[in-house]
């Protein structure tokens, strides 16, 4: 169904929409790799162009890369010094500590489980497992599966007692998971994959499913139409999403329940990004480096440590501590048109 053509050395991607088959626009979109310096990361991501369907808005990247060095790049690379995860969340510290967004989507699931809620629960790329930790807090009870591909995450995952699949996840991969769940989580991972890619991604995550489990998708939200202009940065995403294109994409192989754009607008983002890029990038590189912030983690660890200090810092944190209120009257709660990202449940056909 694909080609790649040498035309003047550049790969031109000549088919239709893999996603509604619908005609490619002529315009061609430069891949933007803000963040990945390292010479391996812009060896992959630097021949990179994006191309758009005039019908769906779906987005692609082109030539396809090699199975084999995507999987290299999430063990080694992704969440290494490089340090793009910090960078697509504002507030990662207090985002992973009181696990909003997971609680967000865990909450909007629930509304469409059966009776009994969900007994097995699975988050595919789970990093160090804080949407699990939410998991555990919503559905007490449950037992939590993950599958992380990158070492680094392992023991701590490991001392959350979550079940581990060590693995990337392919559709070669997902055939050695034994368990069926009654709720899946793929939060951002989706559009890690190439196009060609899609269908047998969302065929595999279908195949998890006990028959009347639901699995939240979460992607963010580039419609290349109209925000290419404000883009900040491309990658490490490969596939890129309108909400037409995840529902034509979802409804192939899913029952949409729920799929709307969610969080804060996405020209907001794009403008505070902007921004700001260059001096959060600078911050990440100096935390990860500096010896003021060894110390400082050091002093921490003592603190956790010594019983009558540990109380101390625990009446601080109660008294500086958000409210309900303030965790969800934000944006991971909030719906509507042109939002960051889109969220969706679906459940089998
Ligand atoms: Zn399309």
């Amino acid at each position: 169904m694909y080609e790649l053509q040498q035309k003047s050395e550049t790969a031109v991607f000549t088919k239709g929409c893999p996603v509604c088959d619908g005609r490619m626009s002529d315009q061609v979109f430069d891949y933007i790799n803000m963040v990945y310096e390292s010479q391996k990361s812009k060896e992959l991501f630097d021949p990179l162009k994006i191309y758009v369907c005039q019908n769906c808005g779906f987005g692609l990247s082109y030539p396809y890369l090699e199975d084999r060095a995507l999987i290299d790049f999430y063990q080694n690379q992704y969440r290494s010094g490089e340090g793009s995860h910090a960078l697509q969340l504002p507030h990662p510290s207090k985002d992973s500590k009181y696990g909003i967004r997971a609680s967000a989507q865990w909450t909007l699931a629930r509304m469409f489980l059966r009776d009994e809620g969900a007994k097995r629960i699975l988050d595919i790329g789970t990093g160090a497992g804080d949407a699990l930790l939410a998991a555990r807090e919503i559905f007490p009870g449950a037992e939590l599966y993950a599958v992380e591909a990158d070492s680094s995450c392992w023991g701590t995952l490991e001392q959350s007692s979550i079940n581990l699949y060590k693995m990337g996840f392919t559709p070669d991969t997902a055939k050695g998971i034994r368990e069926k769940f009654d709720l899946v989580l793929f939060s951002h991972i989706l559009e890690h994959y190439n196009a060609r890619d899609l269908d047998k991604i969302l065929t595999a995550l279908k195949n998890l499913l006990t028959e009347e489990g639901v699995c939240v998708i979460e992607v963010p939200l580039t419609d290349l139409m109209q925000f290419h202009a404000e883009r900040v940065y491309d990658a490490p995403h490969l596939s890129f999403f309108t909400v037409s294109a995840l529902r034509q994409l979802l409804s192939k192989q899913f029952e949409i329940i729920f799929c709307r754009g969610c969080g804060p607008k996405y020209i907001d983002v794009a403008l505070h990004m902007k921004a700001h890029h260059q001096k959060t990038r600078e911050t990440i590189m100096y935390k990860s480096n500096s010896r003021l912030e060894y110390i400082k983690r050091t002093v921490k660890n003592i603190l956790r440590r010594t019983p009558f200090l540990k109380n101390l810092v625990d009446v601080r944190k109660k008294l500086v501590e958000p409210t309900y209120y303030d965790l969800i009257k934000g944006a991971y709660y909030s719906y509507g048109e042109d939002r960051d990202f889109i969220r969706a449940v679906v459940r089998k056909k």
